[in-house]
């Protein structure tokens, strides 16, 4: 029997040359293609590093989370959530990037319904519907998982 490899942060089956971090690139390239995908750059960067969490800082982590819910439910536009994030690292200087000593999890597993494989099978050409598609779903996962809390 053939082992299957997994991501070991989101638990996507994943092959060589097919990582989530090779999804996540090849949706910076269909953004760099057609500037209009442009306007969900801020949700890819977003759900792939919520659903890799150690590439945040803990506090980094408990950021991203507020702004996924204020992207998903709140209809923030970026523009004013980076503003709000900026203020944040100023007033209370947190750090965003993950080390290798300190770095964000989870307190709950999560079985994440949507991962960036999804964005990549469902093609270029629903990119932007897939990506706020991921969004929704990521705070539904998180929040079945009792990561979040219910609203
Ligand atoms: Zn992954």
């Amino acid at each position: 029997m053939e082992a299957q490899a997994h991501c070991p942060a989101c638990g996507a089956p994943q092959q060589a040359e097919a990582t989530c971090q090779d999804h996540f690139y090849q949706m910076l390239f269909w953004e760099a293609e057609v500037p209009a995908r442009g306007a969900v750059h801020h949700l890819a960067v977003l759900c792939y590093h919520l659903q890799h969490p150690s590439l945040y800082s803990p506090e980094g982590l408990q950021a991203a989370l507020r702004l996924l819910v204020m992207f998903v439910e709140q209809g923030v536009p970026p523009h004013t959530a980076r503003q709000q994030m900026a203020a944040d690292l100023q007033n209370h200087t947190i750090k965003i990037g993950g080390t290798a000593d300190s770095f964000g999890q989870y307190a709950q597993p999560i079985n994440w319904t949507f991962r960036a494989a999804d964005v990549i099978n469902n093609g270029a050409d629903r990119y932007c519907e897939s990506m706020r598609g991921w969004a929704t779903a990521m705070l539904h996962d998180l929040r079945m998982s009792g990561n979040l809390p219910t609203a």
